[in-house]
């Protein structure tokens, strides 16, 4: 078995199909995503807190109220999440829900700091901050691409029990340090986790566009082995559209699709494709 990270390069797209199936050895850098801890229930009621309203459990922190768009750009990114892991999640008037949501500029002290969320511990309930003052809260960047969505699907993420890829109990093979190290085969970058700070490919996104657009390849499988699949998503012969140019709104994307069985994961620029591409995406070490 050779390792095939360089699927994603253009070349090896145009090759066309690829082994259709993901192996997840030991050592492997999925691990680095499991933060030890998980809820117990898969039945997950949300609340948006309203103007001055805090959450209930941890901490008193008011938040500004969220507006219909920003509502909905974070249920987007719950059913990005939902489409791929066996949970659901359910918006509820009730501000003692399992995940209270909060949007506050006065919580944090720069626009680089752009959120956090309690990890969870079963059923117990998980408050999540959100910078409105953070890089990429507008409209553009909470659409597909943008670091404000990639934001909300990272903290999101923090709340089902996924940690960071460079902290943590397990720390992804090869990295130091958060920023700008990619460690082995590259893997440290948002195109494969958007737990990783290093956002979308090499680098290339800016606060509108390339950023990775729900739950990425790693995050699936890690996301997929505490709660299980979903099976029922995207059953059929479905094809995927891809962003024909690299402007705002293009996105990193990875595709869960039960019918296929399949993993695939797309950079999209510049490039449509029907083709069924997935990848093997990892191999130990083998000294
Ligand atoms: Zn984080």
């Amino acid at each position: 078995m050779c390792e095939v990270c360089q699927a994603f390069s253009d070349q090896a797209m145009a090759a066309g199909e690829m082994p259709q199936s993901v192996v997840i050895p030991s050592n492997s850098p999925v691990d680095s995503l499991f933060s030890g801890t998980q809820r117990t229930d898969t039945n997950i009621s949300v609340h948006f807190a309203g103007l001055g309203q805090g959450p209930t459990v941890f901490e008193n922190t008011p938040s500004e109220g969220w507006t219909a768009y920003e509502r909905a750009r974070v249920e987007a990114a719950l059913t990005a999440i939902s489409n791929v892991a066996n949970v659901t999640f359910t918006v509820t008037s009730n501000p003692d829900a399992d995940f209270q949501l909060i949007k506050s500029a006065a919580a944090f002290n720069s626009p680089n700091s752009l959120g956090y969320f309690y990890l969870p511990n079963g059923t117990g309930r998980s408050p999540g901050v959100f910078n409105s003052d953070g890089i990429g809260w507008t409209n553009d960047g909470l659409r597909e691409g943008g670091t404000g969505y990639a934001t909300v699907v990272h903290e999101l993420l923090h709340g089902l029990g996924l940690g960071h890829t460079h902290d943590g109990i397990n720390v992804m093979d090869g990295v130091t340090q958060p920023f700008n190290d990619f460690g082995r085969n590259n893997l440290n970058q948002g195109i494969y986790s958007t737990m990783s700070y290093n956002s979308g490919l090499n680098g290339t996104d800016n606060a509108n566009r390339g950023a990775e657009a729900g739950p990425m390849a790693l995050d699936i499988a890690a996301l997929q082995a505490i709660y299980g699949a979903n099976m029922s998503h995207a059953t059929g012969q479905d094809v995927n559209a891809l962003a024909t140019t690299n402007s705002d709104g293009a996105a990193s994307i990875s595709i869960w699709e039960a019918g296929l069985r399949t993993l695939r994961l797309i950079y999209a620029k510049q490039r449509s494709s029907t083709k069924r591409v997935a990848v093997v995406l990892y191999q130990a070490p083998t000294t």
